[in-house]
């Protein structure tokens, strides 16, 4: 049976409150447990001989997952004189991804099992993925045959490392689907999710050289598919440091119609007023802060809960909070696992080990010790405008506003300078219209948590510091992947 659904409708996933789904699922993964995977580059032409890196698993660095050859400067060069735009029909190459999306159904134990093991995803995170993924190839796809897309370029697609089989996939199969050829750069602690899904891209009919698989270093790989003239876009995901150093490279390099397509960071805000519904509030807010361990770019950073509510509230959902289950994210009943590496644990450990040491911490939960896990935290602010960075993790932010100061806290949110998602909970429809009318947000959620956009229903990206758009997943993100041609003959 088709566990996903069919082509018009989103797909369906898995019931993880269904026994007998939970079994199947532990079925096809659970092979996948002890196997040792292996990445290279996969390009068309010989491959330099390179060192081998080691790919650990963030909640067990004692368990290898497997080594990654790291593609060098010659082997960037290969694939670059290699690569080719998709010259298929425009219905072909749509019933190639269609084929993809299928393969990836097939398959959904590896890639269910490299999504724990290599990325640390809960369960409830995978399946939200593997069906991101196969959405959007079953969305671009249907774009492009109505939307007429076509293309004769060479797309970079640069993809994080926090969503190394959706936004991976999303970026590729945009860029395909439009005629384009692909070289594609892999987060780098992620690529072996990322042979994995380029190996079932090949599998259904996309040839070598139009989606070329470049996993390695910024400096090595980014930087020369971010700088050369021969390539007419880029699709990145990450931090917005990281697209002003890409924008600047294209301008220097590129022709002045090259495309960059930059989806970045944020500082989300949530803004929660006394007649709000706490429950529904409480839940919301523990799923968009600490979901995914806190690591995705629409992730409640600061919530603005109002005075007068302010101390029963957080005494709910400190309570909510001492109920998340944090460890091993293979396990059924996890709610947060690890975060991705060393570097992002000592990083955010050091960010809430100077809040503790100012008497901020307002609740701090405890993790295991082994692996790269931080255990949520809620840490007192007076401000968003306190709040410097965005950091990536299960670290949520609070203060309190009064009822009158409504407007001056949608200004602070809005002179962050970031705009990507907003969480609201109220009961007062026009306080909704006149806060909808003033916030600088690319996705704004109402009475429900602020993460998950569904490919098709709700589009995703935001404004300001927070990327370029178009949104991912809607009508006018293929578009970006194109050129238009004006025919005019007379006789
Ligand atoms: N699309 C994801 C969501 O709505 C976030 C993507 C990201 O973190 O880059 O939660």
């Amino acid at each position: 049976p088709n566990l996903f659904g069919d082509s018009r409708k989103n797909s369906r996933g898995w019931d993880l409150a269904h026994k007998p789904e939970l079994v199947a699922i532990d079925k096809a993964r659970n092979p996948h447990l002890s196997a040792t995977f292996v990445s290279k580059p996969l390009i068309s032409g010989v491959l330099e001989k390179s060192k081998l890196l080691p790919v650990l698993n963030p909640s067990d660095p004692t368990d290898t997952v497997g080594t990654v050859q790291q593609a060098t400067a010659a082997d960037v060069a290969t694939a670059l004189s290699a690569a080719t735009p998709w010259k298929a029909d425009a219905s072909e190459r749509a019933e190639i991804l269609c084929r993809v999306a299928d393969l990836y159904e097939e398959n959904f134990g590896k890639l269910f099992a490299l999504l724990s093991r290599e990325a640390g995803k809960i369960q409830l995170d995978v399946v939200g993925e593997l069906r991101e993924a196969v959405d959007f190839l079953r969305f671009y796809a249907a774009e492009s045959l109505k939307q007429n897309a076509s293309s004769a370029g060479l797309f970079t697609c640069i993809s994080p490392w926090n969503f190394p089989l959706a936004i991976f996939t999303g970026q590729i199969s945009a860029a395909l689907a439009a005629g384009n050829g692909v070289l594609a750069k892999p987060a780098e602690q992620t690529p072996l999710i990322a042979v994995a899904a380029v190996a079932l891209f090949h599998e259904a009919g996309v040839p070598r050289k139009v989606l070329q698989l470049l996993p390695g270093d910024g400096p090595t790989v980014g930087a020369a598919l971010t700088s050369d003239p021969r390539i007419s876009g880029v699709a990145f995901t990450g931090s917005t440091e990281t697209a002003q150093i890409i924008r600047r490279a294209m301008a220097a390099n590129m022709e002045p119609s090259a495309t960059l397509i930059a989806e970045t960071g944020g500082l989300n805000a949530m803004i929660v007023d006394s007649t709000a519904l706490p429950e529904q509030a409480v839940q919301s807010i523990v799923e968009s802060a600490f979901q995914s361990a806190g690591q995705r770019c629409s992730a409640l950073r600061c919530l603005y809960v109002q005075e007068d509510i302010a101390p029963h509230f957080t005494k709910m959902l400190f309570g909510a909070m001492d109920e998340l289950a944090i460890g091993n994210p293979w396990e059924h009943a996890t709610d947060v696992g690890p975060v991705i590496d060393a570097e992002a644990k000592a990083d955010i450990d050091a960010y809430v080990s100077k809040a503790r040491a100012e008497g901020r911490v307002m609740k701090e939960l405890k993790s295991p010790v082994e692996g790269f896990f931080v255990a949520p935290v809620a840490i007192h602010v007076n401000s968003i405008a306190e709040m410097e960075r965005e950091i990536f993790g299960p670290v949520l932010h609070i203060t309190t506003f009064k009822s009158h100061e409504i407007d001056d806290v949608v200004a602070a949110i809005n002179a962050t300078g970031y705009g990507l998602t907003f969480g609201l909970h109220t009961r007062i429809d026009d306080r909704v219209q006149h806060i909808v009318e003033r916030l600088h947000a690319g996705n704004i959620y109402v009475n429900r948590n602020q993460i998950g956009a569904v490919v098709g229903s709700q589009p995703f990206g935001g404004e300001g510091l927070s990327g370029t758009g178009p949104k991912a997943g809607g009508p006018h993100y293929l578009p970006r992947f194109c050129k238009s041609k004006t025919k005019e003959v007379t006789e």
